[in-house]
């Protein structure tokens, strides 16, 4: 199997990525389990879906290592010398241990320690959106900036706040904007969120809620935010009124950002970034709108899409080989370097 990751108008990951160590890394999801085997050119030589062994962490742990054992046996420039794997969640980088991933079950993993005693390889552990944003940082459109934050908005939403030039993790808990309450204290309107809480961000901004949202005050079921946009378009009063609260929402968090951070550049990721202009005009209007002396930043698609975990988890792995401190810093040295 040669597969090569490429996204609309991106060059292959030979020449994304560049020549290094061969590294394998493992993208978790709480469905599927994504993975691929970078070679000493940059290039994915291999990479692979299957569904994620959740039963316990010992079959997770297995599945893991039967995998990296398939590509250990390849040839020199193609065997992983490093894995790193990305895991949904709360993630303490620094010590190796998912503190919490709800859709998993999982509370004080401690994963890297438990991997690396199974395949003898040096893992490092993040959360998959910093890993995404390390992606767009170090490879993608926020190359070179300094300081930018990396939206990334799906099923919810989270962020990866790049400062001065590295993801900056606040221990596994930073970027969590899509919990961030919007609705004002006294409101009692404000739709109960995943996490306990209620009015957060994502009960009204994210693709899913949008869709969820549209389908209670409509009474029309969707699949999808597309299909609201598209009733929108088309002049449906409730999904412009959906969309506005919306579009208002990420425009506050913003602005919020901004005020906070000053953030060169916001970058979109996530299933409805794929909307384009769609999504991003009518924020950045609204973000035009609240502003004041702020410096405005710049609003930008990323640049990948699915890929991006396993291009970040790439560059993980080959940091950790290479003596370089991953994202959200590993401060113990590893037994592993040379
Ligand atoms: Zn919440």
């Amino acid at each position: 199997m040669q597969l090569s990751v490429q996204t609309a108008g991106s060059p292959p990951t030979s020449l994304i990525l560049g020549p290094g160590a061969p590294v394998m890394v493992f993208d978790v999801g709480g469905t599927d389990l994504k993975y691929g085997v970078v070679d000493s050119t940059g290039r994915f030589a291999h990479q692979g879906t299957t569904p994620t062994a959740r039963a316990s962490q010992g079959e997770f742990l297995d599945q893991l290592s039967r995998l990296v054992a398939i590509y250990r046996a390849e040839p020199p420039e193609r065997r992983p010398q490093a894995i790193a794997v990305n895991a949904p969640g709360i993630v303490d980088a620094s010590t190796g241990v998912v503190v919490s991933a709800v859709n998993l079950g999982w509370t004080d993993f401690a994963l890297s320690s438990a991997l690396e005693a199974r395949v003898g390889l040096p893992v490092v552990l993040g959360n998959d959106v910093q890993v995404a944003g390390l992606a767009e940082h170090r490879l993608g459109a926020a190359k070179g900036l300094r300081n930018a934050l990396v939206l990334v908005i799906g099923t919810g939403i989270a962020s990866a706040v790049i400062l001065d030039g590295e993801v900056y993790d606040g221990d596994g808990y930073a970027g969590e904007i899509g919990h961030a309450r919007m609705e004002p204290l006294t409101s009692t309107t404000a739709i109960p969120c995943t996490c306990g809480a209620s009015g957060c961000l994502q009960t009204v901004s994210s693709a899913s809620a949008i869709a969820r949202n549209y389908s209670a005050v409509s009474g029309i079921a969707v699949v999808g935010a597309k299909e609201v946009m598209e009733a929108a378009a088309a002049g449906d009063a409730a999904a412009v009124g959906v969309l506005d609260q919306a579009y208002d929402g990420l425009a506050l968090a913003i602005a919020q950002s901004v005020a906070l951070l000053a953030p060169q550049a916001v970058i979109f990721g996530g299933g409805l970034s794929n909307a384009g202009d769609a999504l991003l005009v009518p924020v950045a209007d609204r973000l035009d709108s609240i502003l004041s002396f702020h410096r405005r930043p710049l609003l930008l698609p990323a640049r990948f899409g699915s890929s991006a975990g396993l291009l970040g988890g790439a560059v993980q792995a080959r940091q950790l080989l290479c003596k370089e401190r991953p994202a959200g810093g590993r401060q113990t040295p590893s037994p592993w370097r040379d």
